[in-house]
């Protein structure tokens, strides 16, 4: 597990009894930061704990996993917010004795959706005594939540999946084995994966970069013409933001292509060719002649 430190320091709180309120998990690594949600819920609830922490198997345990605890509160975006009306309904709730006489908690997901009047609404119940509440948010950007509430939190940042654990990952979800480890070098998370997996624009990129990878192997011309016959017509018929998007993306990819090459002395020269039409790209150079000329060097 990528994040076990904060796992570890998650147990060693709650077997001291220090828990605070309020929680912020934060980061691109949903599984894991859901592993850590769920602990942190269970070791208010568990009834049968193990050495001062959640045994994970007992009723209150599991109704905290399957998200049916009567106590525990689920909040995440209606569309693309969370709107203030259902912050409010959730804290009236929080605010009612809990079904089983002890702990209530709340769960709020994709906490960056928050507008300006709930992340204001959630404030001022975080500015209360919270006494047996304990209150969970998980974001992907902490950079979208109020600095008032990160104040009153305790928080806790995940690192993304590695990238082999995601093309493991990929795979089991079915994305065969060179297209799943090929998108794990663009993405942080399972759920991009999958969506870029099956995005038929990046399929389209990813057949002409691996054509063009392979001509260059060879030390084929066809090469240098590939890129102003496929490559870059394909990206420069792309609008704005897109294009830019795919220009990046062919260069990692070109990199991930050479590194799965077993001779080290044509990946360090192929690297270095493509870090160079990169920073020639950055720097305004027209993308088919920056790429022209990395062909050219390659094929020499
Ligand atoms: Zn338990």
């Amino acid at each position: 597990m990528k994040n076990q430190i904060i796992l570890d320091q998650i147990e060693k709180t709650i077997k001291k009894k220090r828990l605070m309120h309020a929680y912020l998990l934060e980061g691109k690594n949903k599984i894991e930061m859901k592993i850590a949600s769920n602990r942190l819920i269970q070791s208010v609830f568990c009834q049968e704990k193990v050495d001062g922490l959640p045994c994970g198997r007992c009723s209150s345990c599991m109704r905290v996993i399957s998200r049916i605890h009567p106590d525990v509160l689920i909040l995440k975006p209606n569309g693309a917010n969370i709107r203030v009306d259902d912050v409010r309904a959730v804290l009236i709730e929080m605010s009612k004795t809990s079904m089983e006489g002890g702990y209530k908690a709340l769960l709020i997901e994709e906490a960056e959706k928050m507008n300006a009047s709930s992340s204001n609404a959630l404030l001022k119940f975080l500015e209360e005594p919270l006494g047996k509440k304990l209150l969970v948010l998980e974001t992907e950007n902490k950079g979208h939540i109020l600095p008032t509430i990160l104040s009153r939190v305790g928080s806790f940042h995940f690192l993304p999946m590695d990238k082999d654990e995601l093309a493991n990952g990929l795979k089991k979800e079915g994305v065969q084995s060179d297209l799943a480890s090929d998108v794990s070098v663009l993405v942080d998370t399972l759920e991009e994966g999958k969506a870029l997996a099956e995005e038929e624009g990046f399929q389209e990129l990813r057949e002409r970069v691996l054509a063009w990878g392979n001509l260059v192997l060879k030390k084929d011309g066809r090469a240098f013409i590939n890129v102003s016959t496929s490559i870059s017509p394909f990206i420069d018929s792309m609008k704005n933001e897109e294009k830019k998007q795919a220009q990046d993306r062919f260069f990692i990819l070109a990199r991930h292509f050479f590194e799965g090459q077993p001779n080290r002395q044509i990946l360090g020269n192929a690297l270095s060719k493509i870090e160079e039409a990169k920073v020639r790209v950055g720097r305004n150079v027209v993308f088919r002649y920056a790429l022209e000329s990395m062909t050219l060097d390659l094929l020499n």
